[in-house]
């Protein structure tokens, strides 16, 4: 499209009001001069004329460089230099006797071709389009043409134009006047190229005609100009009426903020054909950036990472950070060094922990003693309180495997469990059986209630208790925590008698048993007041699942079960 309006506009140029000579059927010695092309013509003019020849017998090489000897040699032909034979050069570089040297040092005197001010006139040295249209202007005066008129419009259509030099610009503006000089389609005058030995013979084909040939009527011309987004001008272009404008820069950069990445979409309306003074602005895509977010614990290794649109917020999926104990203090997680809200760079968010005073344990436990784990779930419910008077009053410790639904309704009850040393456990948040859910709500079920106790205890349970002790694989893998089921169960759900539940958990009791309780009940918690002073008066020592797993040698791992802790 733009290609075809270029070419439309340079035929305009060249549209002469002679007539030129045609020599379709003149046949050319050369073999490098095809009759389809564009010289075909120009070339045949030279050599008819006499002014040109070939380079050799059967070459005219009409790509070669024009050089300034060949051009003196052309040039006096056509000022109608007689034949003379100079025996002294006024150029140090110009030799009498040489092909060129009688044409130039004519040319010199005549004032068609000058030195340089080094006293040399270096005849192998290429001539630039520029430097032909200064030497056929001179030459046109020199024939006593009107070489006067100078205008500058139709240059100024040439994007390239304010690289012609100085003294030759008025030339090149005349020889585009006239026709006599092109510029590509691309709207270039390429004034520094060196001329070709066929541009030449174009410029003499229509130089031919230069006295009948009135200059150029110049189009209307158009200034095109191009902003980028904040207004500034990027580009300007002249352009004919009807003429394509073109944007010659490098792509318009619209700099990226914290928001978005711009990219170049095109301009705001399509850019030909112009028939008025037009302003284009760029238009740019927007795509919302991406940061890489990084959650680090305290010592630097890295929890979680996620990739958070711009304005979105971070949010960290894990479980929740923790710091190892020491001696002197245990450590809770107490949030993020900010805030993870409209995130706009790439961001580390910190672990940070409050230090907490270790308590000095009330219980000593002797690893070579026989011990179990009493363990009461469901809670907190209404046996919970006299559960927990038992157990304060022997100095003992259980494990409660809470629902995430009492956890949120029973702050005071959740505090205290862990104020006597008890272990506290999730027994998921509503007491689904998990094999009839989905995987997203199996951790929906678990993370609520890890939920519930950071928010009570600002840490989550180590252990998890399925409800009905129902699981497999698959679902242990999802709760990823340490699943801990039973080996001797009361029944207390079912007797709701308090004899029956003591009958059970003494008559079963061993060492490294885990028994099942539930805090429900009144039959229960009575049933405790007198099963945890018959366990101590057997030897037995009531710990909890952990202090178990702990002293009997196993180190447990998210997503195993476990059902008892023997001795190994
Ligand atoms: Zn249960």
């Amino acid at each position: 499209m733009l290609k075809r309006a270029a070419a439309l506009f340079l035929s305009i140029l060249f549209v002469f009001s002679v007539s030129l000579p045609i020599y379709s059927v003149y046949t050319l010695p050369f073999t490098d001069v095809n009759e389809g092309k564009w010289y075909f013509a120009p070339i045949v003019f030279v050599y008819k004329k006499g002014y040109m020849n070939g380079v050799s017998d059967e070459l005219f090489d009409p790509s070669g460089t024009m050089t300034r000897a060949m051009f003196a040699v052309v040039i006096a032909k056509i000022a109608g230099k007689r034949d003379i034979s100079y025996t002294e050069s006024p150029f140090s570089d110009v030799e009498t006797g040489k092909w060129y040297s009688d044409s130039i040092i004519w040319c010199a005197e005549n004032g068609l071709v000058s030195g340089y001010e080094t006293g040399e006139f270096k005849p192998s040295r290429p001539v630039t389009r520029e430097q032909t249209a200064v030497l056929i202007r001179r030459l046109g005066d020199h024939l006593n043409y009107d070489v006067t008129y100078e205008d500058e419009t139709l240059l100024s259509l040439f994007h390239d134009r304010n690289e012609i030099s100085g003294y030759a610009r008025p030339a090149v503006a005349w020889a585009l006047d006239y026709g006599l000089f092109s510029g590509n389609e691309d709207f270039a005058v390429m004034p520094r190229k060196s001329a070709t030995r066929s541009e030449l013979a174009a410029i003499l084909y229509r130089f031919s005609s230069y006295k009948d040939t009135p200059p150029i009527v110049p189009p209307t011309i158009y200034t095109v100009t191009f902003k980028n987004y904040d207004g500034s001008v990027l580009y300007t272009d002249n352009v004919a009426a009807g003429g394509t404008a073109k944007y010659r820069e490098q792509t318009p950069v619209r700099p990226s903020d914290e928001m978005y990445d711009y990219s170049f979409n095109g301009w705001d309306k399509p850019i030909t054909p112009i028939n008025e003074n037009t302003v284009f602005t760029a238009v740019y895509n927007e795509t919302i950036r991406e940061y890489i977010v990084n959650f680090i614990n305290w010592d630097g290794t890295l929890l979680y990472s996620t990739t958070v649109k711009a304005g979105e917020n971070a949010v960290y999926i894990g479980k929740t950070p923790e710091k190892p104990d020491d001696e002197e203090y245990t450590y809770v997680f107490s949030g993020w060094d900010k805030s993870m809200n409209c995130i706009k760079a790439e961001t580390v968010f910190q672990a940070q922990f409050e230090a907490v005073i270790k308590p000095k344990s009330q219980r000593t436990i002797d690893p070579n003693k026989p011990m179990l784990a009493l363990t009461f779930d469901d809670g907190p419910g209404a046996g919970s309180k006299s559960i927990l008077d038992t157990l304060d009053n022997y100095n003992v410790a259980a494990t409660f495997f809470d629902v995430g639904s009492n956890v949120k309704r029973y702050p005071d009850i959740i505090k205290r469990e862990v104020e006597i040393e008890c272990e506290i456990g999730n027994h998921t948040y509503s007491h689904p059986n998990l094999r009839n859910l989905s995987s997203a709500s199996i951790t929906d079920e678990v993370t609520s209630t890890n939920n519930e106790f950071i928010k009570i205890l600002g840490y989550a349970p180590e252990l998890m208790r399925p409800p009905y002790g129902a699981t497999n694989p698959t679902i242990n893998s999802i709760i990823n925590m340490k699943i801990i089921l039973w080996s001797i169960d009361t029944l207390d759900w079912k007797s709701r008698n308090a004899d029956s539940v003591y009958n059970v958990a003494v008559g079963e009791a061993y060492d490294g048993a885990i028994i099942l309780m539930h805090s429900l009940y009144p039959s229960t918690a009575a049933a405790v007041k007198r099963i945890v002073p018959a366990l101590l008066s057997r030897g037995y020592q009531l710990v909890t699942v952990s202090e178990l797993a702990y002293y009997k040698g196993y180190t447990m791992v998210n997503g195993e079960r476990y059902f008892q802790f023997k001795n190994k």
